[in-house]
């Protein structure tokens, strides 16, 4: 036992302390977007030829990215000789519109809290079914992790459960290929309301990699309302953790 209590004081905490201040991560991850349209040569849109899904778009009003439709490979950032593109390794970037997720000059605007009703609902204790509706388990992956110490979901009342009789809502991963339509809607359904679903990755959000595939769908939008978008394909566990609390009202909605 004493042996046990040493390696304990030895080890420390390893929860990361968040929400708070973001813990250094590696200056590799891609997270957020910088637009700098200003830097762009007139005539220029290598950047928008290089996107494999159609997430930047430039017209009259300077560069837009679509971060619900970016898979965040880079190639944009590339293509760019005067980094008019630069990604950031901040992870947050959850947002509760579709709107929302559309970069202009303006930056991203964050998930803001739930109304009083639904927090005093599922501010303290949320159980959220997951459903895998297509994609290629990178997300589910980045969603196993949050069960860990280092991230700990569980401090914030917030569990995944086997079934949708036991949750408060869903937290959808793929683009939801035409077999799993059913599936959805019917888990949806089997969820007592009222309910939120998560949607989490470009998959779920449009489609990502996907989108435009006859069989699949471009998101989880098209068969179920979504309260919460995740981007990233797939998105860094932290901008999951955040995203999740901001919509509980237990962090900042700046
Ligand atoms: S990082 Fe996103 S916006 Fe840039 S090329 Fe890739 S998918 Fe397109
Ligand atoms: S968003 Fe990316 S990582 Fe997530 S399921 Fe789709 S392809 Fe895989």
């Amino acid at each position: 036992m004493l042996k046990s209590w040493l390696v304990r004081a030895r080890q420390g905490h390893r929860t990361v302390p968040y929400p708070g201040p973001l813990p250094a991560l590696p200056e590799r991850l891609r997270g957020l977007p910088v637009l700098q349209p200003e830097k762009c040569r007139s005539g220029c849109a290598e950047c928008v030829a290089a996107c494999p899904t159609g997430a930047l778009s430039s017209g009259p009003e300077g560069l837009r990215l679509d971060l619900g439709r970016c898979l965040f490979c880079g190639e944009c950032e590339a293509a760019c000789p005067d980094g008019a593109v630069r990604f950031t390794n901040d992870p947050r970037m959850a947002a509760r519109r579709r709107d929302d997720l559309v970069l202009g000059g303006d930056g991203p605007r964050l998930a803001a809290a739930l109304g009083d009703e639904s927090r005093r609902l599922f501010g303290r204790s949320l159980r959220l079914r997951v459903v895998s509706a297509g994609g290629c388990n990178g997300c589910e992956v980045e969603v196993n992790v949050l069960n860990t110490i280092v991230f700990d979901l569980g401090r914030f009342g917030i569990q995944f459960v086997a079934s949708p009789r036991h949750a408060d809502g869903l937290l959808i991963t793929g683009p939801v290929t035409r077999n799993m339509e059913h599936a959805l809607r019917k888990t949806w359904e089997a969820v007592p309301g009222p309910r939120l679903v998560i949607a989490v990755g470009a998959c779920a959000i449009s489609g990502g990699p996907y989108a435009g595939h006859p069989e699949q769908l471009d998101g989880a939008a098209g068969v179920v309302p979504v309260d919460l978008f995740v981007p990233g394909c797939p998105p860094h566990p932290l901008g999951i953790l955040d995203g999740l609390p901001r919509l509980l009202g237990r962090a900042s909605s700046t």
